[in-house]
């Protein structure tokens, strides 16, 4: 089965506003084996509109719109999808009373052009929309299952997942597709690729991605059958295989953000962390406190920009700074063990680097980043060459920092 997306609405072609909606139908859809082979997005115009409605449920399967199901002029989707089906539309008093209901309990009387939306195509399931005023409607014309939704993803996605899944799952023939994600931490792509490539070929019904973004790599294991037991029973063996290939680069399994990996770990080993930042701003405070709860086990981060505050705030001596740089693993180091003194904390991470475009040289490179890491054992460096720009490269810098850190931390325990 085959599907295509309209998503209705002006606002849906300025560069203001992304139809996002169409993205997570698309996923939803193709977990139940429908392909998405075509996505629209249509203005609030009559004859554009209904036009593409009836070239869609001509050419498709499934045909799935979103928006204009508001009560002002400009929500046209009820009677022009009316219209290029060649239906009515009908009162249901039973909307109008919900309607009303609705604004009774906020205390207020229904504006009269709500009553626009007591009215739904002939034939049609009424779907109920628990988070918004706009009901939605499923109908089958001739062989097309069709279903129209309001824009909103909140109220749009609960009615999809609660009338409409079932319906197409069954009609697809009950075949699903089975996910799992691994995410890879330290490999490039094709060296990734050259490790697990003997593994998951084994695996002719899996389709394996590799996916690199960043500083991660995703690695997407997509398996379409009927059987869930025999599916999952299937993923888990060859996710097992990749992750005893790969050891401690698989970061997460579930899913996480190398943050609340990170955060997890520290968590279970009731263990504390400050950084000092340089080069990437307070990046690494900021991803380290996105993660709920990160005030258990983070305790303080600096960022140390300028040579004057390495040596105020951090304690880094300036014969250090002298002699060897601010971009430098004497410098790194001085800084985790400055922050680690001050912050009082287990263990302790640093960076500092050039992030660019300017103020490389020669034998200091735009890229070049040093780690610190400190904790009771002692003080250890790391010295990176990272590619991209530079917002790249203090994204890179942060997930390096980050990284390490779970690396010793998996070490520890
Ligand atoms: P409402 O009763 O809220 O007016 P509606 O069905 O008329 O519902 P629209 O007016 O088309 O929906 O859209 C309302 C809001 O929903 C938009 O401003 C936008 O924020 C969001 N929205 C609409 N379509 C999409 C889409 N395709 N992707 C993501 N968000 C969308
Ligand atoms: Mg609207």
């Amino acid at each position: 089965m085959h599907a295509e997306i309209i998503a209705i609405g002006s606002e849906l072609l300025t560069p203001e506003r992304t139809d996002t909606n169409s993205l997570w139908l698309t996923r939803k859809l193709n977990d139940i084996g429908i392909e998405v082979k075509l996505k629209t997005i249509v203005g609030d115009d009559v004859p554009r509109l209904e036009e593409t409605i009836r070239d869609a449920v001509k050419r498709s399967d499934v045909v799935i719109t979103t928006g204009g199901l508001g009560p002002t002029e400009d929500d046209l989707t009820r009677q022009v999808s009316a219209k290029a089906l060649n239906r009515k539309l009908e009162y249901h008093i039973e909307l109008e009373d919900h309607l009303r209901e609705r604004f009774r309990g906020w205390g207020r009387e229904m504006p009269e052009i709500n009553k626009r939306q007591a009215y739904a195509i002939a034939g049609c399931e009424v779907l109920p929309n628990p988070n918004g005023s706009a009901v939605g409607m499923y109908l089958n014309d001739g062989n097309t299952h069709i279903a129209i939704f309001p824009g909103p993803p909140r109220e749009m996605q609960p009615m999809f997942e609660n009338f409409v899944f079932e319906k197409l799952k069954a009609a697809s023939g009950g075949v699903s597709i089975f996910r799992r994600l691994l995410k890879v931490s330290g490999y490039g792509e094709s060296a990734l690729d050259e490790a697990i490539a003997p593994i998951y070929t084994k695996f002719k019904d899996v389709q394996t991605s590799i996916l690199f973004n960043k500083s991660e790599i995703d690695v997407e294991l997509a398996l379409r059958a009927e059987n869930k037991e025999e599916a999952n029973r299937t993923l888990d063996e060859l996710r097992s295989e990749i992750v005893a290939k790969l050891g401690v680069a698989v970061f997460s399994v579930q899913g996480e953000t190398m943050e609340q990996v990170v955060g997890r770990l520290l968590r279970e080993a009731g263990k504390t962390v400050s950084v000092a930042e340089s080069c990437t701003g307070g990046l690494i405070g900021s991803r380290l406190t996105d993660v709920p709860g990160s005030s258990s086990y983070f305790i303080e981060g600096v960022v140390a920009y300028s040579n004057e505050a390495k040596v105020r705030t951090l304690n880094v001596p300036q014969p250090t700074l002298d002699e060897f740089g601010a971009v430098s693993a004497e410098t790194a180091a001085a800084m985790a063990e400055g922050i680690r003194e001050r912050a009082e904390t287990d263990f302790a991470v640093s960076i500092t680097g050039i992030a660019g475009p300017d103020g490389g040289s020669a034998d200091k490179p735009v890229g070049l980043v040093y780690l610190g890491f400190a904790d009771e054992a002692g003080t250890k460096t790391l010295k990176l060459n990272l590619p991209g720009d530079r917002s790249l490269i203090r994204w890179r810098a942060s997930q390096a920092a980050l990284d390490y850190l779970r690396r010793q931390l998996l070490k520890a325990t």
